[in-house]
């Protein structure tokens, strides 16, 4: 017999090669119909595997991301099948997921043109409705070879795989494909599927060999999250912050500084009301705020390892003989802040923030908007603290963070933990020390999170922080990184309760990481439609016609005293053409005045968004938009 542990604990007794199918049809058919394929002993594998001894076995579903990845792979065979079988003289050359779907390199001397996705889309339809199974054979590398002997692409493969065993499935007539699967059970399994869109690239990325073409496609476990998904990708085009960033007039680029962004004075509205919030926040998270210089002397970045480790991203001047770097990081600057003067374990945690301009050079390719730039305002801190205080600290980052996410309406948080990369400095007793740390401050805040092994900083392992918006893209935004190498670097010190001096730990943070990006972000997340106490203009006051011009300078008197951002449109435009304009700006209040409202005292509010007009006092208008400001409210409509 062999024994099964489920996920939920509870264990199972069935008979020796039982497969994992035949075990998800005895927990339940609901389960049967939806599994794709599962985990067993940590491995994922096809529902054909067969189960023997102790095992534990969780059966996935295209609703987990291992299921839905599978799912999408086993589409891009399907799709290579399809692509076979319009052209024959294909060969295949590599086919893996990405985020929302999958691609297919394919070397092919005729073009694939989008007018072709639609001949392909159906023979996919074909294929899937045939519904055939996805049938694993295996052999040893060198049968392997021989069979795929004259393929250089497939060859080159199995030459990189790992282990002597090596699979290959087939789900067709006569279609089979190099692929260490797994898949889903046949083809009738896949959901939804569409071809985006075909480019050019490179085998292994390298430009001297063959131009490649790259099939891209996307697939869903039905037709309403495939329409979704689409819709999502025409809203995001719509909200481009390049574009919403043109038409409200808040930011440009020139190629007088390529990456460089020109922040104009509606962006800086917004700009300063981000920092407005981070600096209240701040102060009662009991952080202090400090500034350092953009040039530092060339020795410092030898003695902070970042000449060693970052160089290529460093910018480079020289003067009085001497040469100095651009600062790409805060850290340094803030470790000569502390080395300023002594200082006693009873001034710790020492919680200090700034907002410091770097400069990091990217490459001119992958430069985006404000979403990759060369130069940038990090919302950067340092906590000094002692080894005892690290998870208190961390704690405190973490709740800081959310309370500011929440604030600009993020709610759907999900965070990582990076491990100790190949290149780095300090002893792999320190990095256990400070990884450890970080998961004990995880556990306190029962916050479930994915360890990235390999990806921490250079210095130490980290925490970041990622949101989705609106259109469930995912942003990296915060990060928490523990250094107890710096310190050291630079000889800070501190006097413990036991009049000894002693190395303090140093915590580096960041929160919204750049405000370039996060203006960018919050620029598609909300569709440039702002929050009014983001707006760079909040209200705007449109007289019916002339007559009423006075009233409205009375109304913009009174706004302006209450310290609205707040215009006049007193143009000799009809009314609905003002209205208009307002709608275009993305206004969140327009006041409507006219007779009635000057012999009444009140304002007709337009409201973004809301088809419903409301009259007002003024007065109470005021109130309202106070409100609204000081709660941060995203929300526009008047409650009644
Ligand atoms: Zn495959
Ligand atoms: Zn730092």
């Amino acid at each position: 017999m062999a024994q099964v542990t489920l996920p939920d604990g509870s264990r199972l007794e069935i008979a020796d090669g039982t497969t994992v199918k035949q075990l998800a049809q005895q927990i339940g058919p609901g389960l049967a119909k939806a599994a794709v394929a599962a985990n067993v002993n940590g491995q994922v594998v096809d529902l054909s595997t067969s189960l023997n001894g102790e095992t534990t076995v969780q059966i996935i579903t295209p609703k987990d991301d291992e299921g839905l990845e599978i799912m999408r792979h086993s589409c891009a065979h399907v799709m290579a099948e399809a692509i076979c079988s319009i052209w024959p003289e294909t060969k295949l050359v590599y086919g893996p997921t990405v985020e929302d779907g999958f691609y297919y390199d394919v070397d092919l001397d005729e073009t694939i043109r989008p007018t072709d996705f639609e001949h392909i889309e159906q023979k996919m339809r074909e294929i899937v409705g045939a519904d055939r199974a996805f049938v694993r054979k295996e052999m040893t590398k060198a049968e392997a070879l021989a069979k795929l002997a004259g393929d250089k692409y497939k060859t080159d493969n199995i030459s990189h795989a790992e282990g002597d065993v090596i699979s290959f499935y087939s789900h067709g007539d006569g279609f089979e494909d190099l692929c260490r699967g797994p898949h889903v059970p046949s083809a009738g399994r896949i959901g939804s599927f569409k071809i985006m869109s075909v480019a050019g690239a490179y085998w292994h990325g390298d430009p001297t060999q063959k131009m490649l073409q790259r099939v891209y496609g996307t697939c869903w476990p039905t037709k309403k999250e495939l329409d979704d998904y689409l819709y999502r990708l025409e809203e995001a085009k719509k909200r481009d912050h390049r574009v919403l960033g043109k038409q409200l007039d808040l930011f440009s680029f020139n190629e007088a500084g390529p990456g460089f962004a020109f922040m104009h004075a509606k962006g800086m509205i917004i700009w300063n009301a981000i920092v407005e919030f981070w600096r209240r926040v701040h102060d009662k998270y009991g952080y202090r705020e400090i500034q350092t210089p953009i040039i530092l002397n060339e020795e410092l970045w030898h003695k902070s390892g970042h000449w060693d480790n970052y160089k290529e991203n460093m910018y480079f001047t020289s003067f009085d003989d001497a040469g100095y770097a651009i600062k790409p990081m805060n850290c340094p600057g803030g470790c000569l802040v502390y080395k300023s003067r002594q200082h006693s374990y009873r001034e710790f945690p020492m919680r200090v923030a700034e907002l410091g301009l770097v400069h990091r050079h990217e490459a001119s390719g992958v430069m985006h908007g404000l979403f990759r730039v060369r130069q940038f305002t990090q919302d950067d801190a340092h906590i000094f603290c002692t080894p005892d205080q690290i998870e208190r600290e961390i704690v405190g980052v973490i709740e800081l963070t959310f309370e500011i996410y929440r604030a600009f309406g993020f709610e759907d948080f999900r965070i990582e933990l990076s491990t100790k990369p190949e290149k780095h400095i300090g002893s792999d007793e320190i990095w256990e020390t400070a990884t450890r740390s970080l998961e004990d401050a995880l556990a306190h805040k029962q916050i479930d999170y994915k360890i990235n092994a390999g990806d921490g900083a250079f210095y130490g392992p980290k925490i970041d922080f990622h949101i989705r918006d609106c259109l469930k893209r995912s942003w990296q935004l915060g990060t928490i990184q523990l250094d107890f190498s710096m310190p050291e670097r630079f000889g800070l010190v501190y006097t413990d309760k036991d009049n000894t001096e002693k190395t303090p730990v140093m915590i580096h943070r960041a929160v919204l990481g750049s405000f370039e990006r996060f203006i960018g972000i919050l620029i598609e997340h909300y569709g440039g439609n702002f929050p009014l106490w983001l707006s760079p203009e909040q209200v705007r006051i449109l007289p019916i016609s002339e007559k009423s011009n006075d009233y409205a300078g009375v109304v913009e008197g009174k706004l302006k005293d209450a310290h609205l951002r707040c215009g006049c449109d007193c143009s000799d435009e009809k009314i609905n053409a003002k209205i208009a304009k307002a709608h275009s700006d993305k206004l969140p209040f327009m006041l409507v005045v006219g007779p009635k409202e000057a012999a009444s005292g009140t304002v007709n509010v337009r409201i973004r968004g809301i088809k419903e007009n409301k009259t007002v006092n003024i007065d109470e208008f005021l109130r309202i938009a106070a409100q609204k400001i000081s709660d941060k409210e995203i929300n526009l409509a008047f409650g009644d």
